[in-house]
């Protein structure tokens, strides 16, 4: 379920999702990030939320994993490439890796 609720939204995303919720800043969220964050749903149902929450934010590799496979899905459903890698090698997620490093990865089946 989709709910708007700018004052949970960190800086400088759209979105964030917090089991069963997807929580936003704006009106309305284009498709590819609905499918993103719908993949952090099921993630969370996978490491029964607690799980997902400590290896989100406790490990770096495991954060960088959850968001390629979110961001796998969001180019399936329209974000280009380039946005992607942007965004995944960012600040947002902590300058996990180059952009050239996400871009390959992102590439590559996972
Ligand atoms: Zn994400």
């Amino acid at each position: 379920m989709i709910v708007k609720a700018p004052f949970l939204v960190p800086k400088n995303a759209a979105a964030i999702t917090i089991w069963p919720f997807i929580f936003t800043d704006r009106d309305r969220l284009p498709r590819h990030l609905i499918e993103h964050e719908k993949v952090h749903l099921r993630q969370q149902v996978k490491y029964l939320f607690l799980g997902f929450a400590l290896l989100y934010f406790c490990s770096k590799r495991w954060r960088y994993r959850f968001e390629l496979e979110a961001y796998r899905v969001s180019i399936r459903y329209g974000e280009t490439l380039d946005s992607a890698a942007e965004y995944l090698s960012g600040p947002l997620y902590g300058n996990l890796v180059t952009k050239s490093q996400a871009r390959q990865d992102l590439a590559m089946r996972g």
